[in-house]
């Protein structure tokens, strides 16, 4: 059966395809919408809507994701992708992280997944996945993505780049929301 999801990111889709793995997974980028939720689980739904009405009778899913640090208010949060400004820029992301908490002792924070599916009925529905952490003095580790290098998960004395695929699916916090959507989109 077909899962179309709106996303080009290649980390997510081979994420979502081990975890779904009876599915065909099938990237369809929601091209110029504008996630101005105030939330995660808001602007997964508008990019589920977004494809959802191209893929009628067929599941779609969407995901949104970031950091929130305890510290700083919940931030970058919803703006996880261009906390340092447009365009998204990974290092300067980093870089701005790590200057906000100059200084600060309170390190924790945690990632937050929403994804919205939309079945084959039309019916909508929101899960949401987390992984409670840390931020490091300093980036370590190449694999994964975005805020890796600096999110020291808890229980693990290592940064999320520092794991195998396979061990950050097993803990991440979309690794947990795809765990919810499976319970309802079976395969
Ligand atoms: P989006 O869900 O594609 O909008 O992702 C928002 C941003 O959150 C990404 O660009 C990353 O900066 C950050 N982010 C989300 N999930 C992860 C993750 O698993 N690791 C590292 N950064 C992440």
């Amino acid at each position: 059966m077909k899962l179309f999801v709106a996303t080009h990111n290649a980390h997510k889709l081979r994420e979502i395809s081990q975890i779904l793995p009876t599915f065909e997974i099938v990237p369809d980028d929601p091209v110029g919408v504008v996630e101005d939720a105030t939330d995660f689980a808001g602007n997964a739904l508008i990019k589920v809507r977004a494809i959802a009405s191209r893929h009628v009778g067929s599941w779609c899913m969407a995901d949104d994701s970031g950091l929130e640090v305890a510290a700083l208010g919940g931030a970058p949060g919803v703006k996880s992708a261009r906390y340092a400004g447009e365009p998204s820029d990974t290092a300067a992301n980093n870089a701005l992280l790590l200057k906000n908490l100059a200084g600060v002792a309170d390190r924790r924070a945690n990632f937050t997944c929403a994804i919205a599916l939309v079945a084959p009925d039309g019916t909508e529905h929101v899960v949401t996945g987390r992984c409670y952490g840390s931020i490091a003095a300093a980036p370590s580790g190449f694999a994964g993505f975005g805020y890796d290098p600096l999110f020291h998960p808890d229980g693990c004395h290592c940064s999320f780049a520092e794991l195998s695929e396979a061990e950050k699916n097993a803990i991440s916090h979309r690794g947990v929301a795809l765990a919810e959507a499976k319970k309802i989109i079976g395969g």
